[in-house]
């Protein structure tokens, strides 16, 4: 089943055309790899994607939690829609502990009503607490939960990163969106990403699009990459076909190729 439908996608800035004539499919269940030099529109692709950017033609169309097309697309209702995503500069909640900001990616799964907050009934108690012990199991299983108080911004980069996806999937999406979950990180941590990005979508159940640098990590996780180049879409293929494609290697794997 087809998640995600985009046709003839473009984005023009002045007289930049970062994303061009874009048309792609994407299943249910697919990890799916956006790669291409720097400039080549793979986060204007996301910012499209998420409502953030306003296409200037085309179209998308959404299968997740509603059926949602481009005039519906909008940033703040996004994760209504049944997609979370993360930034290639991290975004959380620098001053606030760990454990609150998994917390407050959970806020739009909870399921008591403004009164009983407001009058503590016992449903809202019930609540809390279960997503506390849901936010603890998801922060064991990120390796962060013996760092549940600490503040995120004094945790190591690596670290801030996980946090980061850990809050994106509390809010239970259907289509996860990762935007160089690997940048920062060393060879350790990027392979222990890898696993965890196979668990993720085990364990929840969700389609994944990750924008990637580290070549080791697209290839080795991804069902199928769509090549980037000029805000053209280049290429599309398993990683085995991508690593041998011509005018892929030219343009953009050459030397990141052969070491994979
Ligand atoms: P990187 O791998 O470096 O993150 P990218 O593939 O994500 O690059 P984009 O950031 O999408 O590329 O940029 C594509 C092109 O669009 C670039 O030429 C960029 O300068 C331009 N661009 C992106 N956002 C804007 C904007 N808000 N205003 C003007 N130009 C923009």
């Amino acid at each position: 089943m087809s998640v995600l439908k985009v046709r003839n996608l473009s984005k023009n800035f002045g007289g930049i055309n970062a994303v061009t004539d874009v048309s792609l499919d994407i299943e249910a269940g697919e990890i799916i790899g956006l790669i291409g030099p720097n400039g080549a529109g793979k986060t204007t692709f996301f910012n499209l994607l998420t409502g953030i950017y306003t296409p200037s033609s085309g179209e998308i169309a959404y299968n997740l939690n509603h059926k949602v097309t481009t005039k519906d697309l909008k940033p703040h209702k996004i994760t209504h829609y049944g997609i979370s995503r993360t930034f290639q500069n991290i975004r959380l909640f620098q001053n606030m502990s760990v454990m609150d900001n998994v917390l407050i990616g959970f806020h739009n799964g909870l399921k008591y009503g403004v009164a009983s907050a407001l009058f503590r009934l016992p449903s809202y108690f019930k609540s809390e607490k279960d997503t506390y012990e849901e936010a603890s199991q998801l922060l064991d299983r990120f390796n962060l939960l013996d760092k549940k108080d600490e503040l995120a911004k004094n945790l190591p980069y690596g670290d801030q990163r996980r946090l980061e996806i850990a809050r994106a999937l509390a809010a239970k999406p259907k289509l996860l969106l990762l935007d160089e979950p690997a940048a920062g990180m060393n060879p350790k941590e990027t392979k222990e990403l890898t696993e965890l990005i196979h668990w993720i979508r085990e364990a929840f159940e969700l389609t994944i699009i990750l924008i990637e640098h580290d070549m080791s990590l697209v290839m080795n996780i991804c069902e199928r990459i769509f090549v980037f180049d000029y805000g053209n879409l280049v290429a599309n293929g398993t990683p085995n076909e991508i690593q041998q494609n011509e005018k892929v290697i030219k343009a953009y794997l050459g030397e990141e190729a052969a070491k994979c």
